[in-house]
């Protein structure tokens, strides 16, 4: 199982997130990578409706 950040397409590995292509091989889990879940949070903070639990729960941590 291989971790995608849906973001900025990064790959999660064990050195940390690098931009690399997904394996078509493995099966895919798309969430966020800290840093685009850092900058999500901060847009949207003070939305209405957004549930910051549920984007919580995507965030894919290492
Ligand atoms: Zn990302």
């Amino acid at each position: 199982m291989e971790y995608i950040c849906c973001h900025c397409k990064r790959k999660k590995s064990n050195s940390g997130w690098v931009k690399q292509k997904a394996d078509p091989a493995q099966r895919h889990s798309h969430g966020y990578c800290p840093e685009c879940f850092q900058a999500m949070m901060e847009k949207i903070e003070g939305h209405v409706g957004m549930d910051k639990a549920i984007a919580e729960s995507c965030v894919v941590s290492l």
